[in-house]
């Protein structure tokens, strides 16, 4: 390569069932960029992972796999891992394993309208940010059953610390800012979004005064150390019932939010649901250093192999990884070409209506790059 060349090298990890379909469709719509958005070369390294992987090898994130995104990737991109629906011993999810070795501690969820409606049938700008602390709350399951005199009784411990709280916060603020920054590349009579970014802070500290009380008070303190984010962003705070209220009443009202483990996957679940179909909703672990695309679909063994899987939260998947790397236009034209194919209705697979097929959708959103 030329002296001073960027590149971009991401480690693809399609996994199991339809996550073989999806990541190759990620993969040809990031070779179809544009010069001038995308400046850098991108390579790609083929990687193993996944429940397959483990049935013939024993292993389901082999150190090969993670030798390599350390050492030669700048991110990735995930497929998906067939959950076996009976305990396997020996055998722990890959993608845990990767937040955990990489340190991807927050996963992040973008909910977005698109073409796509609510359930009451009616269309609504959704452009809202789901910030997921990924290391803590009630997934250190630590759990303990005891038999009282008036029978068992179980007890699970929350952990909530200033450390996790301060970089769910700082990634939330800082993510504001950068959505603006890219929003400004928008003309301003396409914007469907309000001016000033927003940070809702999602918790419960009127019934957990201590553990929620921290998260909050941390949160909070992050926003008031930083002048460029008390510029910048507006901060808010919503009990999460009320979150969960409102976000099905007035979604476009949210731009980003930023929650404890527990509560942020309940409501990214219940957020994927305003939007439509499963293939839609894209997401990323996020690390300091490392970011892993992933779709938030599963395998979807009833669907594999048949070339008519969603690639578009895979496809999404994808320009969340650029934005994060610094490539913001890049990320940009992918999400504008895949709005239009969804708003032109004509390209689409069948969990959307339609009678297209995965190649058929990522050739149309490569055209559009
Ligand atoms: P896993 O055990 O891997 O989670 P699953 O059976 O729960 O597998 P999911 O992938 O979670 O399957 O999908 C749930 C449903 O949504 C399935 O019917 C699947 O076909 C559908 N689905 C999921 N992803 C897509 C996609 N990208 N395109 C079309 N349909 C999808
Ligand atoms: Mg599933």
């Amino acid at each position: 390569s030329s002296a001073g060349a960027k590149s971009l090298t991401i480690g693809l990890i399609p996994a199991d069932g339809i996550g073989r379909e999806v990541i190759p469709a990620a993969r040809q719509v990031l070779e179809a960029l544009a010069s001038d958005v995308m400046p850098a070369r991108l390579s790609f390294v083929d990687l193993d992972a996944g429940f397959e992987y483990f049935q013939k090898h024993g292993v389901a994130l082999p150190e090969q796999t993670l030798a390599a995104l350390k050492g030669d990737c700048d991110g990735a991109l995930f497929g998906a891992v067939s959950s076996p629906s009976h305990k396997v011993a020996g055998y722990s999810s890959p993608i845990v394993g990767l937040r955990k070795k990489m340190d991807l501690y927050a996963n992040v969820r973008p909910v977005i309208s698109g073409a796509a409606a609510t359930a009451s049938g009616e269309k609504r700008a959704i452009d809202m940010l789901i910030i997921r602390e990924n290391t803590e709350c009630l997934y250190i399951k630590e759990e303990e059953l005891h038999e009282g005199p008036d029978g068992k009784y179980a007890v699970a411990k929350r952990r909530i610390s200033e450390f996790a709280s301060r970089r769910a916060g700082e990634m939330a603020f800082s993510m504001a800012l950068q959505r603006d920054r890219m929003r400004q590349q928008v003309a301003a009579s396409e914007r469907t979004w309000k001016a000033r970014p927003k940070v809702t802070i999602v918790h419960k500290s009127n019934v957990l005064s201590v553990t929620d009380g921290l998260w909050r008070e941390t949160v909070r303190g992050v926003y008031a150390g930083n002048a460029e984010y008390r510029e910048g962003v507006d901060v808010e705070e919503q009990l999460v019932d009320s979150m969960v209220y409102r976000m099905f009443r007035e979604p476009e009202a949210f731009d980003v939010v930023v929650a404890p483990n527990m509560y942020g996957d309940i409501i990214s679940d219940g957020a994927a649901a305003l939007v439509g179909s499963l293939g839609l909703v894209p997401s990323a672990n996020v690390g300091d250093s490392f970011v892993v695309g992933e779709p938030v679909h599963g395998s979807a063994p009833d669907i594999a192999g048949k070339n008519i899987a969603n690639p578009i939260a895979a496809i999404r998947s994808a320009a969340m990884l650029l934005e994060r790397t610094g490539y913001a236009s890049a990320a940009l034209a992918i999400y504008r070409a895949v709005d239009k194919v969804l708003e032109a209705g004509q390209i689409r697979t069948p969990d959307l209506g339609g009678k297209s097929t995965t190649s058929d959708v990522t050739e149309a959103v490569c055209r559009l790059l």
